[in-house]
């Protein structure tokens, strides 16, 4: 895959390369979301995002843990300056790190796409429009009558040719969100929507191998195709297990942050498609190296974004761009009522769906604004190199 190199910008008459400096980086958040501001010492800006849930704390990492190394450096190669703060933060390798990472590299891309009047999509060597998603439940509490009815009015109204729901419960040791759900809804949500839609289900880590494979073959005899979670996603042996025994694909490692994990993941076959969050990972750069992981090792990669904030504009660009980019982009269809954080982020709805897609648009930088009377209401928080 071919990413542009970062602009170089020569100045003077000798032709001498400026450098390309942080000089400041803010953050608005509340406890759900938190959206990030970078500015360069030539006044350039971008806007990024932090992941969502307990985004305060997550920018106070971002302030506290990220900003040291990073401002007042060059962010031509952001690769290297990100990996330095990995090195400078390593008795910290987890979750916050990197979520608090993401908001400064997701922020980067921005500015760079800005700069050079191209969309995240271009500088990373896709080609903008339309996207296939996949109408994505996040509901257990949901009987299979339900959910069978709500996806059948959602394809209806937006097109969707692609569905997933949830079965098991999450870390839920074998036992269903009740008896039997399970079982019921497989062939409900098939006989609803019948043969043309894909399906994909989402175990959220609730089985052990041995109901696995027993759930794993009744997918397949409903023509399910993906098969996410299965097992408790930190016990790969179990993973394995299940992939091998079942023909669908296994799907996983939203969770996962670490790159020498996924250099595990991808190169010895624990799951057949690999699904990082751009914003678990620690941005694009991150998630770029976890999908050149996954080309080498013939895995497609369909991430996980699981919620209208940033993160599935970022996975858009990213999917329209990616060699080894999987069948779709997930697409949340909760609303209010289970993301009451996700109201009124935007100027404009970046999350518009037409037959089944959703358009990666060609303005610069990721082409988004954020509503300035969300931004108005959140914490504000700034670190600036000249503080430092
Ligand atoms: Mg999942």
């Amino acid at each position: 895959m071919q990413v542009e190199s970062p602009t170089v910008r020569c100045v003077g008459s000798a032709g001498a390369c400026a450098v390309d400096k942080l000089q400041k980086i803010e953050s608005f958040c509340n406890e759900f979301v938190g959206f990030t501001r970078i500015t360069m010492e030539d006044g350039s800006t971008g806007w990024g995002q932090v992941s969502t849930y307990h985004a305060d704390i997550t920018c106070q990492v971002m302030h506290r843990q990220v900003a040291p190394w990073m401002l007042g450096q060059d962010l031509s190669d952001l690769d290297d300056v990100l990996d330095r703060v990995t090195e400078r933060e390593h008795k910290f390798p987890g979750s916050y790190l990197r979520r608090a990472m993401s908001g400064v590299d997701t922020a980067v891309w921005d500015m760079r796409g800005k700069r050079a009047g191209v969309s995240v999509c271009e500088l990373l060597g896709g080609t903008p429009g339309p996207l296939r998603v996949y109408a994505s439940s996040m509901k257990r509490d949901i009987t299979p009558e339900q959910e069978a009815q709500r996806i059948v009015k959602l394809r209806e109204r937006y097109g969707f040719d692609a569905f997933k729901f949830r079965v098991g419960a999450e870390c839920g040791r074998d036992v269903d969100e009740w008896p039997g759900r399970t079982e019921a809804i497989i062939p409900a949500i098939r006989q609803a929507v019948g043969d043309d839609m894909a399906l994909l289900v989402d175990a959220n880590s609730g089985f052990s191998p041995a109901r696995a494979i027993d759930v794993g073959r009744r997918l397949e005899d409903h023509g399910i195709c993906h098969f996410e979670e299965p097992t408790p996603y930190w016990e790969h042996a179990q993973t394995r297990a299940v992939t091998e025994a079942l023909n669908l694909d296994v799907t996983g490692g939203e969770q996962d942050c670490d790159l020498t994990l996924w250099s595990y993941l991808t190169g010895t076959g624990v799951m057949n498609i690999a699904q990082p969050d751009v914003l678990y990972m620690g941005g694009i750069c991150r998630t770029l190296q976890v999908a050149r992981m996954a080309q080498a090792a013939d895995m497609p990669v369909t991430p996980h974004c699981a919620n209208l904030s940033l993160v599935t504009l970022f996975t858009a660009h990213l999917l329209k761009a990616l060699p080894n980019a999987g069948k779709y982009l997930e697409f949340s269809i909760e609303g209010e009522d289970y993301y009451p954080w996700q109201q009124n982020l935007y100027m404009h709805d970046p999350y518009v769906i037409e037959d089944g897609m959703l358009m990666v648009s060609e303005a610069p930088g990721w082409g988004v604004e954020i509503n300035p009377d969300w931004l108005a209401s959140s914490t504000y928080q700034c670190s600036d190199a000249n503080d430092q």
